[in-house]
């Protein structure tokens, strides 16, 4: 018998009116992220206010003035372990945001755990094997698809999100290398820069960009929302893959 698509880690739970139906990101355009957790070790409902002491908000000076101000849903895609990238190991999630807001400017932020891509289903992780599997293992689209059980045209949004990308993580690995990175690299090369442990690639790339690798959304405009780095206090020393 086939298997499903997914795991469904949870039902969709009933939403209060504090857990409103706004599933995606739009609505919440500034973030912090809690490099302590990712989406396996994340739960919303564990957050207290102190756990933001040290973090700035990410649109005015104040540090760590916030209340907890409820949460969200949206869907996430992730693999259940950080070692096994079979398809039966992902996992497809309506997961819980929690949010804050900023008693100084009154900003509300999502609290994302460190893999996720705002505005993206898929994390991190499965977005960088996708990739290997692309550039550096030249597996076909339509073999990963197969093997994802992804539809094809997903796959190509992941390259897509590379490609947009691929300049900035270049420019990204320029600016950190003192020196050693050359000219001329191709896409499989720039793609080959990212190493383990990924989430220390997306960090950094986050506190120079000031969003975070492979969002899309915002690309090509100015006003896309300030993102926050580190927020709670935590192991900021996670790794994965
Ligand atoms: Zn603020």
């Amino acid at each position: 018998m086939e298997k499903p698509l997914f795991q469904h880690e949870k039902p969709s739970p009933n939403l209060s009116p504090r857990h409103r139906s706004d599933c995606f990101d739009t609505l919440h355009k500034t973030m912090v992220f809690d490099f302590s957790k990712t989406c396996k070790t994340y739960d919303a409902t564990s957050y207290k206010k102190d756990v933001f002491r040290q973090t700035k908000c990410p649109k005015c000076p104040a540090v760590g003035r916030f209340k907890l101000h409820g949460s969200y849903y949206r869907y996430v895609v992730y693999f259940r372990r950080d070692n096994c990238f079979d398809k039966s190991e992902l996992v497809h999630e309506f997961f819980e945001i929690k949010r804050i807001r900023c008693i100084s400017c009154k900003a509300t932020h999502a609290v994302m755990p460190c893999d996720i891509i705002p505005y993206k289903l898929l994390t991190l992780l499965v977005v960088l094997i996708t990739l290997d599997l692309l550039y550096l293992k030249e597996t076909p689209v339509l073999k990963i698809a197969e093997l994802w059980e992804f539809s094809h045209q997903f796959i190509y949004s992941v390259i897509a999100a590379f490609l947009v990308h691929v300049d900035k993580i270049y420019m990204y690995f320029r600016e950190t290398s003192c020196g050693t990175i050359g000219h001329g690299l191709s896409k499989n090369d720039i793609f080959a820069l990212i190493k383990e442990p990924y989430i220390e690639f997306q960090r950094g790339y986050l506190e120079t960009n000031r969003r975070a690798c492979f969002m899309c959304k915002f690309i090509n405009r100015a006003g896309a929302p300030p993102m926050g780095v580190c927020a709670p206090l935590g192991d900021s020393n996670i790794t994965f893959a």
